[in-house]
């Protein structure tokens, strides 16, 4: 009789679905999701470090790295809001489970570093123009000239008195 029951059990497993879920690859709506950083669009500000109410972020401009501590995120999205650049998102893809606390460490990218490049030495450029133009205008002899004022009006004729 267990025999039976227990051949029965092999058939019907054989045939049905699962009972388990296959591992999700996507949170499930509603989840707040985990932080993620465009590294080509982050200028290293440090804003989302300064916001983060857990210190999970860490910026390290002469590094030119961004990282963050998954396990101290408490996930309150505060860093995205506040990203000027708009690079942070909460992605919403399951992560590696783990069991020490890590820090990821992302690096600037190439294009990203190549843009601010390209703003510094721009903005440097236009200071040394800026300065040149002013010593120029100082050996041509001081101040540049006063804004001619514009001629006074003059009062209105007032009306003849006559005697009466
Ligand atoms: S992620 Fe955004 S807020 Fe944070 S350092 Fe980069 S640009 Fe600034
Ligand atoms: S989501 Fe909140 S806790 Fe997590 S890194 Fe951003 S600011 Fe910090």
């Amino acid at each position: 009789m267990a025999l039976v029951s227990f051949k029965n059990t092999i058939l019907h497993n054989l045939v049905s679905k699962p009972k388990t879920r296959r591992a999700e690859k996507e949170y499930p709506v509603g989840t707040r999701g985990h932080v993620e950083n465009d590294m080509d669009l982050c200028v290293l500000c440090g804003l989302c470090s300064i916001k983060c109410p857990t210190h999970a972020i860490t910026v390290d401009k002469a590094a030119k790295t961004w990282s963050i501590m998954p396990m101290s995120c408490i996930q309150c999205r505060c860093c995205v809001d506040n990203c000027p650049k708009k690079s942070l998102s909460m992605g919403l893809r399951f992560q590696e489970p783990g069991e020490e606390k890590i820090t990821k460490t992302f690096k600037l990218s190439e294009k990203a570093i190549a843009a601010q490049e390209a703003l510094m030495k721009a903005a440097k450029e236009r200071a040394a123009a800026a300065a040149a133009a002013k010593a120029a205008q100082a050996a041509q002899g001081g101040a540049a000239p006063a804004p001619a004022k514009a001629p006074a009006q003059a009062a209105p004729a007032k009306p003849a008195e006559t005697d009466k």
